[in-house]
């Protein structure tokens, strides 16, 4: 690597040599065929298990170990063929697992590329934005605040760039960034003339070359170091993890013990031994690990579908659980298409295309319009802040016959920008709610400031009227305050110009002292969807919270038309907040609806307050500034199409169509992914009790032993894990957002899941054993043949209950197509078992009679027909 070039010695110039590219970026052509050289920019992943690795991890379950254990013993019993098949099952079920974790990580990896950063980059002279992955060396790429940068790169033209490079120094400050040529010897924290690929700009823009791509930049060379593909488990998994580890723990104990009492009552030591495996077979859940997975993994996709990239598993459990969704307005519950309605200069109100470019403050107002202004409309699509352009969108309406401002007849805003050049800016962010830029306008430097009306109006000292500039006085700052309610309480946002004459180098706190111009408002109508979704939230006990960092009076109006704010709820402002205790605030939260004119600091003060009230809360974000709040949030919600990449960065869930009804669909989404998840449970762990009970009343009796390990592998395996997929494919249904949200300290095995859990277990041991004693009464091979099927089949039954807590007619028998495919399925291999010569002599059942058939169908139905008679009996109740 040493022999590479240390660009942060070289000037501009040579660099530009080095790549042989211009200020207008590289051609199409060229920027191919170093593509194609090259490769494309991105990181292979730090060491990945192999499959042969993820293969043999599957064995190292403590279950699985329990399992081999039955295997040998099996073997030593003299029961070589059931030792096989356990083999057989056991390896089934690695291969199984493997595929399933490939699955798992490709569906990851896909999603990772759903949520990978743009880049804007130019070639052939114009701006666009590519996928971060087409970035070729040589590229020039334009930074701004809240992107990513996607390469190595060397910095051409530099305004105030500032970037995060934790994610390759660990150090989080933000570092300020120059244009500068450095000695050779400069360590890479202090390259301050380059910026690296994984770093975040949180303030300013910068034009810059990229140098190295993919694996040649710095970050690429340390990617093998850094284990980026380390897999993380959800609280669920985890906590299943241990469920498991104590379940293992608690049949090693009571095989013991059953182990112990066969050796009491003087059974063969084999015999004993044989009860002890059946037991431990019985009881291990081989199939819950997998089903999650693959649940959440199904969960995930659909929510992609959707709109709602989950880039963090964890977050489709705690979206189940969200109780408070504090949302920003723009955008997300509203449309974020401004259109200007009407402005006020020179003492009155009037339309846009009523602006008169002849009179002087009119004039002015305009300027500052399209020069503090970074969009662009191209072909009528606009590009940039969309506040941005609507004034844009303004001035392309205004009629004018001023040739030095217009082509047409109408004004160009290429032309004043091309006469009227930018020397300096200070770009806008949201806790300044300010812009200003200096332009020369024929010859005088004049810096032109927008924002936010009540901030930009304590910063001027006059106030400009076509015949004279007046002092600003409290009398004037009244007038226009009162015109900015008047505006505002129509739902709309205000934004307000001023100006003034500067020579000096422009800075934040030499923004003051200016002359106050005029008002425009716009409106920015609320999203359709989003007045069905708070209602929907609300129903489903979840408060909305609109945050945003307009005024009060337009986001009350806002949030009003909404259905976010109703009489005697509060509205509070970031003055406000900073002025009130945690215990005042935490006092008011539940009433508090709006936050108005906050600053993305304020955001973690209020996720905290609903965090320390136990509540589980959802926060959306854009900003650079936002991401602190979305990493503290339960869940963080990033915006896909005006989010920033920082913001994106921070974020469990990205937004792709940035709009609040998708929170609300992937709400329900969780919902149902922790319920079919829970259902699934219910459904594996009841089998599994009656199976146990039916071991342990035949041993504690005195019987022959029911079930040889291989009857309950193929229960356990195969004919149980079709249901469990079945009900965890459950489609959602509008029930899931009509109840309270879930209670996050609340884990699956609650009382009445056990209740659940011990009954219907019984239920189905009981029936088993009636099947038993029916074929004890011929002898112990039919015995264990007929309690065999009729655990099966009950089993197979069974799934139609656990799909949902409502009744089978209630929620429909075809709702579920899956279901029922996994019914047949389980019965025609039970059939094979019973009736295929090779299958039957393996599995040592006896043949059936046409009686004792109809027997095991009547009986294995019997558990199925009693649960769904007591829940519609409830049903009947309720
Ligand atoms: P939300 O927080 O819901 O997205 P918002 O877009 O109004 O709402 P910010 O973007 O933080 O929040 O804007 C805060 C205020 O700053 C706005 O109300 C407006 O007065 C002003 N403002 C917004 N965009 C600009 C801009 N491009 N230039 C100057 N001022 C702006």
């Amino acid at each position: 690597m040493q022999n590479e070039k240390k660009y942060w010695s070289y000037p501009e110039a040579e660099i530009l040599k080095c790549f042989k590219v211009t200020e207008d970026g590289l051609t199409e052509e060229k920027a191919e065929k170093i593509l194609n050289e090259k490769g494309e920019n991105v990181l292979r992943e730090g060491k990945k298990k192999s499959v042969l690795q993820v293969f043999l991890g599957q064995f190292c379950d403590l279950l699985v170990i329990i399992l081999i254990a039955a295997a040998v013993i099996s073997m030593f019993s003299g029961n070589v063929s059931s030792t096989v098949v356990i083999l057989v099952v056991l390896v089934m079920n690695a291969v199984l697992g493997t595929i399933q974790h490939v699955k798992a990580e490709k569906s990851l990896e896909s999603l990772k590329k759903l949520s990978s950063p743009n880049a804007k980059v130019i070639r052939d002279g114009v701006k666009k934005e590519l996928p971060s992955q087409q970035i070729v060396p040589g590229d020039i790429i334009i930074l701004e605040a809240g992107d990513m940068v996607v390469a190595d790169c060397y910095i051409l033209n530099n305004y105030s760039l500032q970037v995060n490079e934790s994610s390759l120094t660990g150090e989080s400050v933000n570092i300020e960034k120059s244009k500068c040529v450095l000695d050779e010897n400069t360590a890479l924290a202090d390259r301050i003339n380059m910026v690296y690929s994984g770093s975040l700009v949180t303030y300013g823009r910068a034009e810059v070359v990229v140098t190295a791509t993919g694996m040649d930049t710095e970050i690429g060379r340390i990617a093998d170091l850094m284990n980026l593909s380390k897999e993380r488990k959800t609280p669920l998994q985890e906590s299943l993890d241990k469920f498991s580890k104590k379940l293992a723990i608690l049949i090693i104990i009571i095989s013991i013990i059953v182990f112990a009492l066969g050796l009491y009552r003087h059974m063969q030591l084999l015999d004993a031994l044989m009860f002890a495996v059946a037991l431990a077979v019985a009881a291990i859940p081989e199939a819950l690990g997998s089903i999650v997975t693959i649940v959440q993994a199904f969960g995930t996709q659909k929510m992609a579908k959707e709109n709602a990239i989950i880039k963090n598993l964890k977050a489709v459990e705690s979206l189940g659980c969200v109780s408070v969704i504090c949302s920003d307005k723009t955008g997300t519950l509203t449309q974020n298409k401004m259109t200007v309605q009407n402005l006020y200069a020179d003492g009155k109100v009037f339309s846009p295309e009523e602006l008169d470019t002849k009179n002087c403050v009119h004039r002015y107002l305009l300027y500052d319009a399209v020069l503090a202004n970074d969009s662009e409309v191209v072909n009528g699509k606009g590009i940039g802040d969309p506040t941005e352009y609507a004034l844009i969108e303004m001035c392309q309406k205004i009629k004018s016959d001023d040739g030095k401002i217009c082509r047409d007849g109408r004004i160009d805003e290429d032309i004043l920008r091309e006469k009227m050049l930018r020397i300096e800016e200070i770009p806008f962010d949201s806790d300044r709610k300010l812009m200003s830029a200096k332009h020369s306008i024929d010859g005088i430097d004049t810096v032109f400031t927008k924002g936010a009306v009540d901030v930009l109006i304590d910063k001027c000292e006059y106030v400009s009227y076509s015949d004279e500039i007046r002092k600003m006085t409290a009398d004037e700052k009244e007038i226009i305050r009162e015109q900015n309610r008047i505006f505002s309480e129509n739902g709309l946002r205000v934004l307000a110009f001023a100006y003034k004459e500067m020579t000096d180098k422009l800075s934040i706190e030499k923004e003051n002292g200016f002359t106050f111009l005029g008002l425009i408002s716009m409106v920015d109508p609320p999203r359709e969807e989003s007045i069905k979704a708070v209602q929907k939230a609300k129903e489903a006990g979840i408060k909305t919270v609109m945050i945003t960092g307009d005024h009060k009076t337009t986001a009350v109006a806002i949030a009003e038309k909404i259905g976010i704010y109703s009489k005697g709820d509060i509205a509070l402002t970031g003055a406000q907040l900073d002025e009130i205790s945690d215990e005042q605030l935490a006092e008011k939260i539940e009433k508090i609806s709006v936050y108005a004119r906050v600053s993305p600091e304020h955001k973690i003060r209020i996720v905290d307050a609903w965090q320390k009230k136990g509540r589980i809360a959802a926060m959306t974000g854009d900003g650079v500034n936002d991401a602190p709040a979305l990493k503290k949030a339960d869940v963080g919600v990033a915006m896909g199409i005006t989010g920033t990449e920082v913001a994106k960065d921070a974020a469990a869930m990205v937004l792709s169509d940035d709009n609040f009804a998708t929170i609300i669909k992937a709400v329900a989404n969780g919902r149902n992914v922790y319920r079919n998840i829970k259902n699934a449970i219910l459904f594996l762990l009841s089998g599994n009790t009656a199976a146990i009970l039916c071991v342990l009343y035949t041993s504690i009796m005195a019987l022959p032993v029911p079930f040889a390990p291989v009857h309950l592998l193929f229960i356990n395996l195969l004919t149980d894990s079709l249901p469990a997929l079945a009900i965890g494919m459950e489609p959602a249904d509008p029930g899931l957002l009509k109840n309270k949200p879930r209670d996050p300290s609340e884990g699956i095995l609650t009382k009445d899941f056990l209740a659940k859990m011990f009954s219907q277990g019984a239920l189905i041991a009981a029936v088993t054993m009636c099947a038993y004693y029916i074929g004890y009464s011929q002898n112990a091979a039919m015995a264990s043949t007929m309690a065999f099927s009729v655990l099966t089949l009950a089993r197979l039954f069974h799934g139609f209950n656990c799909r949902r807590k409502e009744s089978i007619f209630k929620i429909g028998f075809l709702s579920n197509k899956y279901s029922i495919g996994a019914f047949i399925a389980g019965t025609f291999l039970l059939l094979v078992v019973l009736f295929v010569p090779v299958m039957s002599s393996v599995f040592s059942v006896s043949t059936l009679t046409t009686g004792n058939m109809v027997k095991i169908l009547g009986l294995a139905f019997i558990p199925t027909a009693v649960i769904q008679i007591v829940k519609m009996i409830g049903e009947g109740r309720k």
